[in-house]
């Protein structure tokens, strides 16, 4: 389909609130990821109510996943036998203000927790560009947001506690646990369940979101870094079909010096006279507020609100990380590829986050820039230009985004991450059968070699 009529056909359909994942978890329809782009390998879903049950309906079973909020676009939650869901376990369990951190069950979205963390005049340090994502799958597939200063959601962690394999609940703390605590958060679902996870919070913040359109790329070229650091988080939304970037989004905190003191022109884009969607032909009522207005930190650093369609709906999702120091040669390479990338993308985004020390973490001692695609759903389309596209990023040591859908060959990947094989004997100490693998598991991290 020509790409205006499809996207009018998508702005029809996804107009107002969300209704369609949520009846889709409902209704007697095959159990699907959000984005419906596949099914999953089994409808047996377990729903527990609380660790007690966790715990015993672990210790029952041969093989099962945990399932979160589903919003991973490749099989990394798949299951052929069982899931569980914590989607019921999803109350704040503490809030310490003297450790600056809040105790949350393993069920919780950051849309439900942000509200209450802000009524008590607390914030986290970043989002996703959606609330609607439940921590825990958030933190094991180190989902991120975006900001030089920002490590990706996972860096909030101080604590965790994780049923295992044999049905035992294990605690590990930043303070207490060392390496296994940094092999364990980005733990891409294979150690066990998370019932509880304890995040860094910091005083509540107040942000004003700005956007810029029409940013020259010769400007980005020039003037990357000076680009990336003139708010607390940027994101760069690109189609590839001109010399320049379509939007500049800026997220400025109100108590950060020096004031962000949005001129009519940033490097030569143009303040946007109206709120606008990333897709530009998309309505921006599905978006977080725009044109400066002040408004708390949970209703800025998403681009998305809660209670609406997040992004397109119906689409696919690609992510890679490269080093921040590439980040210009990076963005130039898929810049070239532009015609080929050109019909079945929806929207580029560009984001900066900062280095971490989980061990299977794209962003693994690495400042990092992602370029992601969001792309319609033709998968046909989509996995022909994959290789392509990691072909043209692999002179900067690219790493996919862990929830999203790669070409990449398990050796590649595997080679991507020198902790590997720390992480492997990790996961035998909570799992020596391989309870919590599946084939997305078995493929990319325990292969024949593991
Ligand atoms: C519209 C949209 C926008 C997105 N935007 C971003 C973005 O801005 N940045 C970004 O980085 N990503 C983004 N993502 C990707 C997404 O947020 C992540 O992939 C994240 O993992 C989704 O969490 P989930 O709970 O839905 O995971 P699921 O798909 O349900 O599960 C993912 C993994 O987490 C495991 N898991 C879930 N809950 C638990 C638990 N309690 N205990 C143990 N393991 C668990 C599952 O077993 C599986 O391995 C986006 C996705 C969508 C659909």
């Amino acid at each position: 389909m020509e790409k205006r009529a499809f996207l009018k056909l998508l702005s029809a359909a996804m107009a107002g609130p969300v209704l369609g994942p949520l009846l889709a978890w409902a209704s007697p329809e095959k159990l699907k990821n959000w984005a419906g782009n596949f099914e999953y390998s089994t409808e047996n879903l377990y729903s527990a109510k609380s660790p007690e049950q966790v715990r015993d309906f672990i210790k029952q079973q041969k093989q099962l996943k945990v399932l979160g909020t589903r919003h991973c676009f490749n099989r990394i939650a798949d299951s052929r036998q069982q899931f569980i869901s914590l989607k019921e376990m999803d109350r704040v369990v503490a809030l310490d203000t003297a450790a600056r951190t809040v105790t949350v069950e393993g069920g919780l979205t950051y849309g439900r927790l942000s509200p209450y963390l802000d009524g008590q005049g607390w914030a986290l340090h970043n989002l996703a560009s959606l609330p609607h994502i439940s921590i825990a799958g958030a933190i094991t597939t180190a989902t991120h947001g975006s900001g030089d200063k920002n490590g990706n959601l996972s860096t909030a962690v101080a604590a965790l506690e994780i049923v295992n394999a044999a049905g035992d609940t294990v605690n590990l703390s930043r303070q207490k646990d060392g390496e296994s605590f940094l092999g364990a958060v980005v733990g891409l679902g294979a150690l066990g369940a998370i019932t509880k996870v304890t995040l860094d919070v910091q005083p509540s913040f107040q942000m004003r979101q700005y956007v810029y359109e029409d940013l020259p790329l010769s400007q980005l070229k020039d003037h990357f870094d000076a680009i990336e650091s003139a708010a607390y988080s940027v994101s760069l939304f690109t189609d590839w079909q001109k010399q320049h970037i379509n939007e500049v989004w800026l997220k400025c905190r109100l108590d950060q010096a020096p004031a962000f003191d949005a001129p009519a022109e940033f490097y030569g884009a143009k303040k946007a006279a109206r709120n606008v969607h990333p897709i530009i032909e998309l309505s921006a009522e599905n978006c977080t507020e725009q044109m400066g207005v002040p408004g708390p930190w949970y209703e800025r650093l998403p681009h998305f609100k809660m209670g609406f369609t997040p992004s397109a709906g119906k689409e696919l999702q690609s992510e890679y990380f490269v080093p921040r120091r590439h980040a210009v040669e990076a963005i130039l390479a898929v810049q070239r590829l532009g015609e080929q990338v050109g019909p079945p993308l929806m929207i580029t985004e560009i984001r900066t986050i900062a280095a971490d020390n989980f061990w299977m973490s794209p962003c693994y001692k690495q400042d990092s820039v992602t370029i992601h695609f969001t792309w319609k759903q033709d998968w046909p389309a989509v996995s022909k230009l994959l290789p392509i596209i990691e072909k043209e990023l692999a002179p900067f040591h690219p790493r996919p985004h862990w929830g999203k859908l790669f070409a990449f060959s398990p050796a590649q990947l595997r080679v991507s991450y020198e902790k590997l094989p720390e992480f492997v004997a990790l996961t035998r100490k909570f799992d020596p059968q391989g309870k919590f693998h599946n084939e997305f598991l078995d493929t990319n991290i325990f292969g024949p070699d593991a």
